[in-house]
């Protein structure tokens, strides 16, 4: 074994490892050598490939204790043998270097006695942000989050209570697991000779990494923006009207809160419907699968939404075999109904279909055979038609899995939060019902909602405008200062017309915010992205605009070309004028690139405007001028995205062939 220091860290060699002959502690892992703490478990999370062979464990204790003599790193002995003896099956708590600020967090029994000016209730994307937003200026209000820990698997430290997902999204495992599938070529590892459950702790110790950053990040915020932080469950209190909160914490003790207004944003959890046999352990719903603690070899999906295209991409990236089980008969319907553009959704589809995923359409499954004394045998699904009866003659009637997700739709998250004692009204699906100040109805008049606890359409930018906005309406008076001296709202821009966030124009309605394209651009993190802002062609034609439409392939701009061929951007035009009323992106990036779509569209730009810019080389920017140049040479644009799509053939084919 040899320990030598390289200006990238220090390389330790250790025959017979399977990673080859060589371990590199980068300078990233070992990080700065006075925080030892963060080099030293973060280094031992990677050993965990070696947990299971005791002379590899000892090659490597000797290792870092080489490397330490060299580099002046300290190695407590704890640290190792805590983690060592660990399952690798098993997600244990990490010691990542987050922390939980003491004075930050309080417990539930120390808030009694004090009044707030605002209790957020609820500690997702909406709940934070809003949270933050009421606490600075102009408002300064004293404001307190409530948040119940989703408990989600790997996302929650159950040794020290530290809950990762804080201010994540719901689907923040998902984000993570799909960025681990990117830096973490399974195919490669199993080359290695790497077992499936090293591999899986891998991609789990990768995915806690990144969630880390986030709660660390939003602990931070919350702390230097002095909102103060509590882990418990709220409701509204039985005698208290609108303005008294039981929190319900960990250990069981309740206490009451009093704030002056209220915020519910707590979110959604997964619509589970009758006959699926959920377990947790192999057939899951779109948070329960936070909780899975090994590597599928084949997984069958239900659901042709978003969350089912993004899992289907993420398992398929990680290599498994994955199975899509969708009602419809043409997939890309799906996600039309959700706001996609045609052939957005269909480059989505057709991605799917490319990478490999299995589509049964037009079926849902009939009955689960989920073997309960043998964890190695198949799950087998039955299918049947849409709607019931035989499959088509041809058509599978069974699909094998090792595990099974229903990703088949969300629900407000209200049934805990004894909404009846305030008189707040919710709808038929669970949502809380608002006004268009996103006022819900209760006695008080001070409980306002945003974010998915509204219902559709479950999308965090969506949730997190509603949140400012209801933050700017239950405390007007601090902002009639400052937005005297804006500029009023000229009624012709459409971001008034639409819901300015800044509130100027007459018809702002937050409320509308989830059904306005004009609001904010919608990002969906699938594999590639899709993104977009403004209106459809569908939807010009409905308002009476005749409108016509340019497209540029990935594949005819240079980076495209050479690093991502496939996708499209597509930009929509008002035919009378040449202003871009829409832009649609799917690929690499879009989720990024349609914030400059997003204002040639709200700054009325046209496509000569477009057509007489310069973009950079090399860029997915140039799709734009390309796109624009294919509304005034047709013929030309589509000889160009021909070559450009046999180019592509040819390189899928060169690819399969080598
Ligand atoms: C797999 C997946 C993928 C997704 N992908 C995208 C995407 O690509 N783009 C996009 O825009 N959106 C996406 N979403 C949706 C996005 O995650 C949600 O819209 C967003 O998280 C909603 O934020 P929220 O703050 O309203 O609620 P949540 O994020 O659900 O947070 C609510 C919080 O409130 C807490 N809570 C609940 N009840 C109580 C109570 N009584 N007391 C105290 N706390 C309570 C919950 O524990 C939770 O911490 C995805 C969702 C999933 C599941």
């Amino acid at each position: 074994m040899l320990a030598r220091v390289q200006d990238r860290g220090i390389e330790i060699r250790i025959p017979t490892t399977p990673f080859g002959q060589h371990i590199m502690l980068s300078k990233k892992i070992l990080g700065n050598p006075t925080s030892e703490r963060t080099h030293t478990s973060t280094y031992v999370e990677k050993a965990q490939y070696l947990q299971r062979d005791r002379r590899m464990q000892i090659c490597l204790i000797l290792a870092l204790l080489l490397a330490r003599s060299i580099n002046g790193f300290h190695l407590t002995s704890t640290s190792i043998s805590q983690r060592c003896v660990r399952s690798p099956t098993k997600v244990a708590p990490l010691a990542l270097p987050v922390r939980l600020p003491g004075r930050l967090q309080i417990s539930a029994r120390d808030l009694s006695d004090t009044n707030f000016d605002l209790a957020v209730i609820g500690g997702g994307p909406v709940g934070v942000s809003a949270a933050l937003l009421a606490a600075r200026a102009p408002f300064l209000k004293k404001v307190v989050l409530i948040d119940a820990p989703r408990a989600s698997g790997a996302l929650m430290n159950e040794e020290t209570g530290e809950d990762l997902s804080i201010g994540g999204p719901t689907g923040l495992f998902s984000k993570a697991l799909r960025d681990a599938g990117k830096k973490i070529s399974v195919t490669s590892l199993k080359g290695m000779g790497l077992r499936d459950d090293s591999i899986w702790n891998e991609i789990v110790t990768s995915c806690v990494e990144l969630a880390s950053y986030n709660s660390r990040d939003v602990l931070r915020q919350l702390e230097y923006a002095g909102v103060t932080y509590a882990q418990g469950c709220a409701a509204f209190a039985d005698s208290g009207g609108s303005s008294s909160l039981f929190v319900t914490a960990s250990d069981n003790s309740i206490s009451t809160v009093s704030a002056e207004k209220i915020l519910l944003a707590t979110g959604s959890t997964p619509f589970r419907p009758g006959g699926i046999p959920f377990d947790g352990k192999r057939v899951f719903d779109s948070d329960s699968i936070n909780t899975l603690s090994y590597l599928p070899k084949s997984v069958a999906i239900t659901g042709s939404g978003i969350i089912a295209i993004e899992f289907a991409k993420i398992f398929k990236n990680l290599g498994s075999d994955v199975t899509l089980i969708i009602r419809d008969t043409i997939p890309r319907n799906a996600l039309m109904k959700i706001g996609l553009d045609k052939d957005i959704a269909a480059t989505l589809v057709a991605d799917l279909v490319r990478s490999g995923i299995k589509i049964e359409r037009g079926a849902q499954v009939k009955r689960f055979h989920v073997p309960r004394d043998n964890d190695k045998a198949p799950i087998i699904l039955d299918l049947e038609a849409k709607g019931g009866g035989e499959r088509p003659s041809g058509e599978a009637t069974t699909v094998k899995c090792d595990v099974y997700l229903a990703a088949v739709g969300r629900k407000p998250n209200t049934q805990n939060l004894n909404l009846a004692a305030a008189c707040i009204k919710a709808d038929q699906y669970g949502g809380i019902e608002v006004d268009n100040e996103l006022k819900s109805t209760a006695s008080g008049g001070n409980v306002y909602a945003a974010g998915d606890v509204l219902g559709r359409p479950f999308l965090a930018s969506t949730g997190m405008a509603q949140g400012v906005a209801a933050i700017k309406n239950m405390f007007r008076k601090e902002i009639e200062d400052a937005s005297e001296s804006e500029e009023e709202c000229d009624s012709d821009r459409e971001v008034c017309l639409a819901g300015d966030l800044n509130m100027t124009g007459d018809n702002f309605d937050p409320k509308s915010l989830a059904s306005n394209p004009f609001a904010f651009p919608t990002g969906v993190w699938s594999s590639p992205e899709a993104s977009y802002y403004g209106l459809s062609t569908q939807q010009c034609k409905d308002m009476g605009i005749d409108a016509g439409e340019g497209v540029a392939l990935y594949a005819e701009c240079l980076r495209g070309l050479v690093f991502s061929p496939n996708g499209l951007l597509k930009l929509v035009f008002d035919k009378s004028n040449g202003r871009i009323m829409g832009v649609h992106i799917c690929g690499d990036d879009a989720c990024e690139l349609i914030h400059y779509g997003m204002e040639l569209v709200k700054s009325k730009r046209t496509i000569d405007d477009v057509l007489s810019n310069l973009y950079s080389a090399v860029t997915f920017h140039e799709m734009y001028r390309i796109a624009a140049l294919a509304t005034v040479d047709e013929a030309g644009a589509r000889k160009r995205r021909a070559a450009a799509g046999r180019a592509l053939a040819a390189r899928i084919r060169g690819s399969a062939e080598e």
